[in-house]
């Protein structure tokens, strides 16, 4: 009965691949159909080739968070294309009062830190707090276990760097699920990451045995073409989805002057979308953004590493910056050339390129310019996910359609494809 079915797919970014992908493993022959407002796939995923390589959206995956999104490479046989990323990518810094100071990358080097204040004080708080409420801020939670300093100096720049959110308002069930579960399973961060480092698991891949991180060496567009060949849908690329009626037992999708009928439909649009098509009865932030793409010709940096965020206490204009030519050198074309991605927030179009290089000229004394500028601008992109999200989402259920995308439970690729296998695995007609 089931291969009699038509399955029709709205998105064709990670979420919507990943799950055709799934739903086509489980359901060999049934018909699916994958509808995409763009001319080609990926979503935010794209990769500019040259003359400077850049992604444009997502570039870097932890390789211990990264689980599903590893396996899926494993399935479709793209083990070879993965890029590990150099060991000076473990170097991170913070800008503060204008200048970047070396993250510390161990216990000794935390306690040698000047970033690091009154350490033995501040572990023995820690150590110490009570367990908070089921849920709070991420700021409540880093204000009881940390104190002020640590809260703004550290936490606050992560949830920049993530979500380019406000701490005071995202919830740390939902966006640092990490640290609540630490704090759940141990009673502390610091014990928590004490323990926990003793079970650390083995990278499912052996090339990423000693990389914190990866990508892949000929851009994330390979995995996405990959998708593509492997998951045996009809695609329709250039429709751009005006209206889903679910109101009879065939779901009809319009598009500008066609239409598509299926028994049912699974929205994988980015929120702010997928709210409007279905009036949805709840609403969630959705940040823009902005990233800067810059090619020098030359080696500009006088620093290797992964790059720098700068904290909101320091009312700078940017959020941060990526060093791509140093996290990833093997996707460099020249060994001299420097590729540099800064990020930015709700800032106007006009004013993203200035603002970029006034930033490095400021945080990195880069003052030549560029050979090569791109911009990417994504508006009202990254989910916010603030207290009561998870209420939300109960919203969600016991409808006639189905949703995945990064507004559901993490905002990661790897959260994304874990999200749509989900789907496809509690899925039955
Ligand atoms: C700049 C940036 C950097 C990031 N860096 C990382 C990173 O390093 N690591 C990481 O893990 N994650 C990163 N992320 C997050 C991650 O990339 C995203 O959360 C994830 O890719 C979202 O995928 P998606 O398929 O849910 O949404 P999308 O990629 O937005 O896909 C949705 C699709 O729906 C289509 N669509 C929209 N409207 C319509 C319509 N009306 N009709 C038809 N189709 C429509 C869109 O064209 C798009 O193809 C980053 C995100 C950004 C923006």
């Amino acid at each position: 009965m089931a291969d009699k079915k038509h399955i029709l797919i709205l998105g064709g970014g990670i979420s919507g691949l990943s799950l055709a992908y799934y739903l086509r493993k489980k359901f060999p022959s049934v018909k699916i159909t994958l509808l995409e407002k763009n001319n080609r796939l990926g979503g935010v995923i794209e990769t500019i080739q040259g003359p400077y390589f850049f992604e444009k959206g997502p570039r870097t995956f932890r390789t211990t968070s990264s689980r599903v999104l590893l396996a899926l490479i494993q399935e479709l046989n793209l083990e070879g294309e993965i890029a590990p990323a150099s060991r000076s990518a473990t170097s991170r810094y913070l800008c503060l009062d204008g200048a970047l100071h070396a993250l510390p990358k161990s216990p000794i080097g935390m306690l040698k830190s000047p970033l690091i204040q009154n350490f033995w004080k501040t572990f023995f708080k820690e150590i110490r707090a009570k367990k908070g409420l089921i849920d709070e801020t991420v700021y409540d939670f880093a204000l009881r276990r940390f104190g002020k300093y640590y809260t703004e100096t550290f936490f606050d720049p992560l949830i920049l760097g993530i979500y380019a959110g406000d701490i005071k308002k995202l919830s740390i069930r939902m966006a640092l699920p990490f640290f609540k579960e630490l704090e759940d399973a141990f009673g502390s961060i610091f014990l928590g990451l004490l323990k926990r480092k003793k079970n650390k698991e083995k990278p499912l891949i052996a090339c990423l045995e000693k990389a914190s991180l990866f990508s892949m060496k000929n851009g994330l567009s390979t995995l996405v073409n990959r998708l593509q060949e492997r998951i045996n849908c009809e695609i329709l690329t250039s429709f751009d989805i005006e209206k889903v009626d679910t109101s009879s037992d065939q779901v009809v999708v319009h598009g500008k002057g066609l239409t598509v009928e299926g028994d049912v439909v699974f929205s994988a649009l980015p929120f702010p979308v997928t709210k409007k098509l279905f009036s949805l009865p709840f609403d969630i932030d959705c940040v823009s953004i902005s990233c800067v793409h810059l090619g020098y010709r030359q080696n500009v940096l006088s620093k290797d590493g992964f790059g720098y965020l700068v904290p909101s206490k320091e009312r700078e204009d940017i959020l941060g910056c990526v060093f791509d030519s140093s996290i990833f050198p093997s996707q460099n074309q020249k060994n001299s050339e420097t590729r540099l991605t800064v990020m930015i927030k709700n800032k106007d179009p006009s004013a993203l390129v200035e603002t970029a290089k006034n930033a490095l000229k400021k945080h990195l004394k880069v003052d030549v310019e560029p050979d090569f500028v791109s911009i990417s601008p994504y508006e009202n992109f990254l989910p916010q996910y603030e207290l009561a999200h998870e209420n939300k989402m109960l919203a969600l259920q016991n409808r006639k359609s189905y949703f995945v995308g990064n507004y559901l439970s993490g905002v990661s690729v790897n959260d994304c494809i874990k999200t749509s296998k989900k789907m496809a695995e509690q899925f039955c007609f």
